[in-house]
């Protein structure tokens, strides 16, 4: 192998050029509009021009980058599918997917980013909120203007959110809001949160909190090693006084929030399979590159088979979320659909990423490829917005009408 080692070279130019080229073995490219496919390839120069260059230094220092967040409204990251009314791209379901693809591709963190920003924000602001509120916050969170992050977990309630013990109380002219949430992407950095929590009967509503309202803390989680470029912190609620206008109105109960997690994990599967042609795609350069033995390993059978099978996969994933895609821009995808995309592509993406990882030998372990990273990162993404398990026990209830959880 011709490996020119980049120790010398600065932090931010230690990763290599990025050559990608995009698997397409089922010629998907067929079912795509025009207008997809320029949306995508705007998406796909982006990244190679913003992203790749400074991501391996910006994981490294673990640090989300801010500078490319002008890049991110300006390629329709932040609410593709919002109308443009609301400042939003007003792009189709197959266009969001391609862009959330695209990112990831790049870094599953910016991803993470993008969709916390589009879905769990802008979507319930969207959809559960009134026109005062809409025209408040939509078009400065599509512009970037603003971050918004989403705080469901809490320290006690991951999987079954519904037993969330944040809540709020009715003060007369405010709400008084008590409770952490942890785990919360864009956290440390967000303007406003949309924050889920219970109302003295007990009933789960949606409220924005801006930062600057007393009592509202954001510290930062530290010591990841996944999702590195992504900054995930808690929202601590200490009697923070909540104007009553910031309740989202027009949708309460569990499924507000499942009902935006929908959306999130829809862009999930796509981006999951931007990771896996990352790693795909370097592999195979590497093993046609590199010499062991008198030929390239690409010419064994056993990297034959890693090689033949990833492209197998990425392909089924390909074909299964441009159909969820096409479901969904028809209002006929279930929860269940997504939650079989999602399983099924983050898993599919994190084997792909841990074979890639081998074809490269001990090259694999370095910061001079992007495979190791998303490896890493694909074990955020296998957990969050559902559990590798939590989904499997979704299409279990839905194709048997029994639930599982207790
Ligand atoms: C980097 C990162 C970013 C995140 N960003 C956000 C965010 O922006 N907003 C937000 O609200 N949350 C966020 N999350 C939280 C994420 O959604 C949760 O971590 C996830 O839902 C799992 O919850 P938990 O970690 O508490 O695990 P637990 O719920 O404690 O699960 C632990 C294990 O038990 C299994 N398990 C749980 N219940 C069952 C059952 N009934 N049957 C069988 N097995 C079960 C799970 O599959 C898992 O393997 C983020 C998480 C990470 C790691």
């Amino acid at each position: 192998m011709k490996a020119i080692l980049t120790q010398s070279l600065p932090n931010d130019k230690k990763m290599r050029p990025d050559l990608f080229q995009a698997p397409d073995y089922y010629l998907l490219d067929e079912l795509l509009s025009d207008e997809h496919k320029m949306v995508r390839d705007a998406a796909r120069e982006w990244v190679k021009r913003e992203v790749s260059p400074i991501i391996e230094d910006y994981a490294q220092k673990a640090e989300f980058p801010k500078q490319i967040i002008n890049g991110l409204a300006e390629i329709g990251a932040f609410g593709p599918y919002i109308p443009e009314e609301y400042g939003g791209a007003g792009l189709d379901q197959i266009s969001y997917g391609l862009i959330m693809q695209e990112i990831e591709r790049g870094d599953s963190g910016v991803r993470s980013t993008a969709s916390v920003q589009s879905s769990l924000v802008m979507y319930p602001i969207w959809k559960y909120g009134n026109e005062e509120q809409r025209m408040k916050y939509l078009p400065k969170l599509a512009s970037g203007e603003f971050i918004g992050c989403f705080g469901l977990t809490e320290p006690d309630h991951g999987s079954n959110p519904g037993g969330m013990v944040t809540n709020f109380k009715d003060k007369g002219d405010h709400y008084l809001l008590n409770g952490a949430k942890m785990w919360i992407s864009n956290a440390p950095f967000a303007d406003i949160a949309v924050v889920w929590a219970k109302d003295e009967t007990g009933r789960i509503h949606g409220l924005i909190v801006e930062r600057g309202m007393e009592g509202f803390t954001t510290p930062e989680t530290h010591n990841k090693w996944s999702l590195r470029a992504s900054a995930t912190g808690e929202l601590i609620f200490d009697n923070v006084k909540v104007p009553k206008e910031n309740l989202l109105p027009n949708k309460s109960g569990l499924g507000a929030p499942l009902g935006c997690l929908d959306s999130a994990r829809y862009g999930i599967a796509w981006g999951a399979i931007g990771a896996a042609m990352d790693c795909y795609d370097t592999a195979l350069r590497y093993a046609k590159e590199r010499i062991q033995f008198d030929k390239p390993i690409a010419g064994t059978q056993l990297q034959q088979k890693k090689l033949a099978e990833m492209i197998t996969e990425i392909t089924k994933a390909q074909l299964l979320t441009w159909r969820l895609g096409v479901l969904r821009n028809e209002g006929k995808a279930t929860s269940a659909q997504i939650s079989m995309a999602k399983r099924n592509n983050v898993d599919m993406a994190i084997n792909i990423a841990r074979e890639a990882r081998q074809i490269l030998g001990g090259m694999g372990i370095t910061g001079e490829y992007s495979i190791m990273r998303h490896m890493m990162n694909l074990e955020s993404v296998i957990t969050y917005e559902g559990t590798h398990d939590i989904h499997l026990l979704i299409t279990g209830l839905d194709i048997t009408g029994i639930p599982a959880f207790k």
